[in-house]
């Protein structure tokens, strides 16, 4: 009997590199594919020969950076995104792209899965776990399944790389219990994750990571240091990346040439540069390059950019801290992957700012992780190994007749420790014409028979098959249907192993969580705001009902779904257009697994199934929009305790950096997803008092309520005094702006609502003025009661700014002194009113000025005072009339 035995494998799909790997038939060690020189990664580019046609991918499509046609290189960056690339002269999607990769590394693993066929067993590849970061979006996971479909690969799982790099350690160590910070620095990504595992079961507890950020920024910035020593030689080498495409290539050569020197300078401190690798000058002069590179010097360049990885390292504890209570001082081990991590500094890093001190050293200034190094080893392959790992959890053995008509998926292990196994799966037909309903499986070894039914989605199981001691048992099974006609057999072995289980190879549990919010945005009373629809870190497949009411005048509702800041999905709900203003949706949204989010719903009595469609690409943000955000982000921060504040600027700061930078090289990718990193900070700080506008709505009201009021004391007093007064003009542009302050208000546009403040002011203080005027010439005051009751303000305002200051997170004690300065000083004033009255009223209106000052500061965004002692209290009182 021949038959086909599949084994799921495990694929780091990367953004630079990719590895595959698989656990061998007994489970007991890890098979990772090794190509020419023994290399364990392949590089993820693909290129088209335009002599003839040919695809290449990986090594040799890498070969080909930095010459015309330049190959496909970090695709992974644009994995769900609508972008295209350009192969030989044809747009293609990044999904298309990714799907030769996985093609390549299913081609490769396959020669080493050949090695396991025996004269009646071929070994096939045709499912596998692929890993994706932790920190991807829904439209990036998705696009990797897709990938690994057209690939010809069955998904088994979509494993983030974290909890890969985890498993492996856990499988190598025989850990079963622990707690791990995995810290990821690829090529392009940086991605680093809390994970615990409890009885060989693992759990993500937080998430951060830039999926824009890597060794490549690393060589971006060296290449233009190395072209500053160039251009200082007196080379042509004042680069137009932005609109010359030769340039742009002696730029990607430069950034080879970096690359070498970084990973040269890994092993050695100094590394000689003496090969240009055929580089030219703008006048197409031969660069000859003769210098030294030390290793401080790379350290330089690069350990700005490798500090912000420690940002993403403290969220990721903050997250796991909300989650579980895990903090840094509950890690056990520090697990390092990607390539980047080779580099000395990094690893330096790592132990400085996360690990404990070696014994004898001072103590640490925060808490520390367990141990005193982090995990460095195979950390090119180590999420692949994982992959692997898990691959042979989750996915068992899946077996296909000789005549490929019937496939028989086991799940568990080929290895048992006990001396009664069990066997279940479910059994599939390929070919149509077969038909399971009503059949049953039976098995037999040689002193064993049993049958049992298949269930609905064909499934069975056997639960207490015995097994030979210390020997392979080997089964059959076969697959009958309900006539009892044998429909197909395959065999299969069972290993009894008294040391088995020693390595644990992870329950086949799925980890599937969905890393960032997701948010659905929905408009109510006018009013748009995203509503958290799946939190983070929440395990999937994750299900929920939602209704909301049908807004009229329209044959299509839509939803817009966010993920942070990221649009990811528009759902169109067609609904009939007789359908009442107010008519309830229903909607059920539901996120698998593999996080494919389908959305289906009912309006009144009609179900519906929405089309769910990755939107457009946003355009790179105006110079406005750029501003609007720092704006707004300035705004927020204020309200933030010291500390917290100072890590949101700084967050800022880098992604605001990172942001300029990408646009001055022209990469676009990266500044779009650097200004969604901004958006994210900018929304993280949120608006003072949960969204509300400053000044609160009653100030507003007040200040509208002031100026109708005043407005009809002017016209009185002007219709008696004869003065012109158009009331009427006053009052619509009091409308005017009150309309407009409600429609800022329910948009929570800040800008626009400050505007409006402004603008009534403006009116309130006219309105004042004229008033004051009336008074004067009409009904003057004493200057002793002027100066009463400017005082009087003055200590209302003093009252005021006190509790203020008190109450302020932003308040120094410098306010506080000058506050209670202010407060005695208008104390000395209350015995001067009768004597020196003139001198009373400009002090206390000073003093009172310099009150409003501090308040300005405290609360930014607060309005001026109006009213107060400019006028007498007999006015004041006036428009309430
Ligand atoms: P990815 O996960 O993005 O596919 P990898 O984990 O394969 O990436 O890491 C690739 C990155 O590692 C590249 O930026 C490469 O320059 C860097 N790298 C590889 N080896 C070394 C080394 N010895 N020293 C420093 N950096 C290295
Ligand atoms: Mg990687």
């Amino acid at each position: 009997m021949t038959q086909y035995v599949s084994k799921a494998v495990g694929i780091d799909l990367g953004t630079t590199n990719s590895a595959v790997a698989v656990m061998n038939p007994t489970d007991t060690d890890i098979v990772i594919h090794k190509g020419g020189m023994n290399a364990r990664t392949t590089p993820s580019c693909v290129w088209r020969n335009p002599g003839n046609g040919e695809l290449v991918v990986g090594r040799k499509a890498f070969a080909r950076v930095g010459s015309e046609p330049e190959p496909i290189t970090s695709v992974k960056r644009l994995m769900g995104s609508r972008r295209t690339v350009t192969l030989a002269g044809e747009e293609r999607t990044p999904v298309e792209i990714s799907a030769e990769i996985l093609r390549e590394m299913k081609r490769q693993i396959e020669e080493d899965v050949a090695e396991f066929d025996t004269p009646d067993v071929t070994w096939v590849v045709d499912r596998a776990v692929v890993t994706v970061p932790a920190y991807f979006d829904q439209p990036q996971i998705d696009a990797t399944r897709k990938a690994a479909e057209a690939a010809g690969l069955r998904v088994v799982d979509l494993l983030h790389e974290p909890t890969a790099a985890a498993s492996y350690y856990c499988w190598r160590t025989g850990t079963r219990d622990g707690t791990f910070l995995v810290y990821d620095l690829g090529g392009g990504t940086f991605d680093v994750s809390v994970v615990r595992c409890k009885a060989a079961d693992f759990r993500v507890l937080g998430i951060s990571g830039n999926t824009m950020l890597g060794g490549d920024d690393i060589d971006t910035a060296l290449a233009r240091h190395l072209q500053q020593l160039i251009q200082g030689d007196d080379w042509a080498m004042d680069l137009d990346l932005e609109n010359d495409a030769e340039d742009r290539l002696r730029f990607r050569r430069l950034k080879s040439l970096a690359e070498s020197v970084k990973k040269g300078l890994s092993n050695s401190e100094e590394f000689m540069l003496r090969d240009s690798g055929g580089l030219t000058d703008k006048e197409g002069q031969r660069v000859v390059i003769d210098t030294v590179m030390e290793r401080a010097q790379l350290e330089k360049i690069a350990r700005p950019l490798l500090e912000r990885t420690f940002q993403y390292c403290d969220e990721a504890l903050d997250q796991a801290t909300r989650e579980a209570g895990v903090t840094l001082a509950d890690v056990d081990q520090i697990i390092l992957a990607g390539g980047s991590t080779h580099l000395p500094l990094v690893r330096e890093m790592v132990r400085s700012r996360l690990c404990s001190p070696a014994p004898g050293s001072p103590a640490p200034d925060g808490p520390r992780a367990k141990c005193t190094e982090p995990v460095y080893e195979q950390v090119d392959t180590v999420v692949a190994l994982g992959a692997a790992v898990r691959a042979s959890a989750v996915g068992g053995l899946d077996i296909l007749n000789e005549e490929r008509t019937v496939r028989v998926g086991f799940r568990g292990t080929v290895v048992t420790a006990a001396d009664r196994t069990v066997v279940g799966g479910t059994v599939e037909a390929l070919d149509p014409d077969l038909d399971l309903t009503g059949g049953s499986v039976r098995l037999s070894t040689e002193e064993y028979e049993d049958e049992a039914q298949l269930k609905p989605g064909g499934s069975f199981a056997f639960t207490r098959i015995p097994v030979q001691p210390d020997a392979q048992s080997l089964l059959t099974i076969e697959v009958l249907d309900a006539d009892g006609e044998l429909l197909a057999t395959v065999g299969r072995a069972v290993v009894h192993d008294r040391e088995a289980g020693a390595k644990p190879v992870g329950n086949p549990v799925r980890a599937a969580i969905n890393a960032k919010p997701i948010l659905l945005e929905v408009s109510r009373e006018g009013r748009t705001e995203r509503e958290e629809l799946i939190p983070a870190l929440r395990s999937l497949p994750f299900k929920e009902r939602y209704d909301f009411s049908h807004p009229g005048d329209t044959d299509t509702v839509e939803f817009r779904l966010y993920q942070q800041a990221r649009q990811i999905q528009v759902i169109t709900v067609p609904v009939p257009s007789s359908t009442p203003r107010g008519t309830v949706i229903d909607v059920d949204v539901e996120m698998d697994v593999h996080s494919l989010i389908t959305v289906r719903g009912s309006i009144g009595d009609h179900p519906f199934e929405a089309l769910v469609e990755v939107p457009p690409e946003a355009e790179l943000p105006s110079e406005a929009q750029v501003a609007d955000l720092t704006r707004a982000f300035e705004q927020g921060v204020e309200f933030l305790a010291a500390g917290e504040k100072s890590v949101k600027k700084a967050k800022m700061e880098m992604a605001h950096t990172a942001f300029t930078d990408a646009l001055a090289r022209g990469e676009k990718a990266v500044a779009g997803h650097e200004f969604e990193q901004m958006q994210a900070i900018a929304d993280s700080v949120g608006k003072p008092e949960d969204g509300a506008l400053q000044p609160p709505r009653a100030d507003f009201e007040e200040l509208v309520k002031d100026c109708g009021q005043l407005n009809r004391y002017v016209a009185t007093i002007s219709a008696k005094t004869e003065a012109p007064h158009d009331e009427r003009e006053i009052a619509a542009a009091v409308e005017v702006q009150r309309e407009q302050g409600e429609r800022a208000l329910s948009a929570g546009d800040q800008r626009s609502y400050s505007e409006v403040i402004t603008q009534l002011q403006h009116i309130f203080d006219h309105l004042r003025t004229v008033a004051y005027r009336h008074q004067q010439e009409n009904e003057p005051v004493a200057p002793a009661d002027v100066a009463a009751s400017r005082l009087q303000s003055a200590l209302e305002m003093l009252a005021e700014v006190r509790r203020l200051v008190q109450a302020s997170r932003t308040a120094t004690a410098q306010h506080r002194q000058d506050v209670e300065d202010i407060g005695q000083r208008l104390a000395g004033l209350q015995s001067l009113i009768a004597q020196d009255p003139n001198r009373v009223q400009q002090e206390a209106a000073q003093e009172r000025q310099r009150l409003i000052q501090v308040k300005s500061i405290i609360t930014p965004g607060s309005r001026n005072e109006p009213g107060g002692g400019v006028l007498p209290e007999a006015l004041n009182r006036g428009p309430r009339r």
